[in-house]
């Protein structure tokens, strides 16, 4: 029965929660952090330039680039965190009593380890490659009374959307910096 809701939970490629298993999670962690008035934070990871890495190295190399992404990120979290993947090549951590900051700098171990990591291409590669490196941005946004779980989510989406807006390979904190986008320093450049 163990190793049936294992399988029931657990993403075959990556060997982290499927979507459905780590969403769960997040539910079950909101209800206690109201509960309990705890911290939370979440971290939402997508690869940066993931077409790419297929289209130039092979899929099979992507898969192994999404395989090792997992494993360097059940490295850069807690025990008690919990990972799975969100989609294709997003990632969900969830963070019981974590405040942003706990969370941007697991984020940001992760995000390191992961640019320092060197991958094979595919043997039949589609194109001519030797080994490459690979890099993942990160939106992080802390809980707050009063979020479900889409809020939640919605403000670490954004908060990722502005890590690739702002050069990819990096980690943004929700509530961070907002106002620099668009502001007249940017225009200025
Ligand atoms: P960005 O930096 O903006 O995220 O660029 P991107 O190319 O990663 O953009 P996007 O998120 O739109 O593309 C994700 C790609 O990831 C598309 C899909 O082919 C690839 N992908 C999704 N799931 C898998 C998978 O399981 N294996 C492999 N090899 N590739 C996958
Ligand atoms: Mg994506
Ligand atoms: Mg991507």
């Amino acid at each position: 029965n163990e190793e049936l809701k294992r399988l029931a939970t657990t993403d075959s490629l990556s060997g982290a929660l499927n979507r459905g298993a780590i969403l769960s999670i997040l539910d079950e962690e909101i209800r206690r952090a109201s509960r309990y008035g705890h911290e939370l934070a979440v971290v939402l990871f997508d690869l940066d330039h993931f077409k790419l890495v297929n289209d130039i190295h092979g899929h099979a190399a992507g898969d192994e680039t999404i395989r090792r992404f997992s494993e360097i990120c059940k490295r850069s979290f807690r025990g008690t965190d919990s990972f799975g993947r969100y989609g294709g090549e997003e990632f969900l951590a969830v963070l019981p009593e974590s405040t942003a900051q706990g969370a941007l700098d697991a984020a940001e171990r992760a995000r390191q380890a992961m640019a320092a990591e060197r991958f094979s291409p595919t043997l039949v590669s589609p194109k001519e490659s030797g080994d490459f490196a690979a890099t993942a941005s990160a939106g992080v946004a802390a809980w707050e009374a009063g979020l479900d779980a889409d809020q939640l989510l919605a403000r670490a989406d954004n908060a990722l959307y502005r890590a690739k807006t702002r050069g990819r390979n990096r980690v943004e904190a929700h509530g961070q910096g907002e106002t620099r986008r668009g502001s007249p320093e940017d225009l200025e450049g």
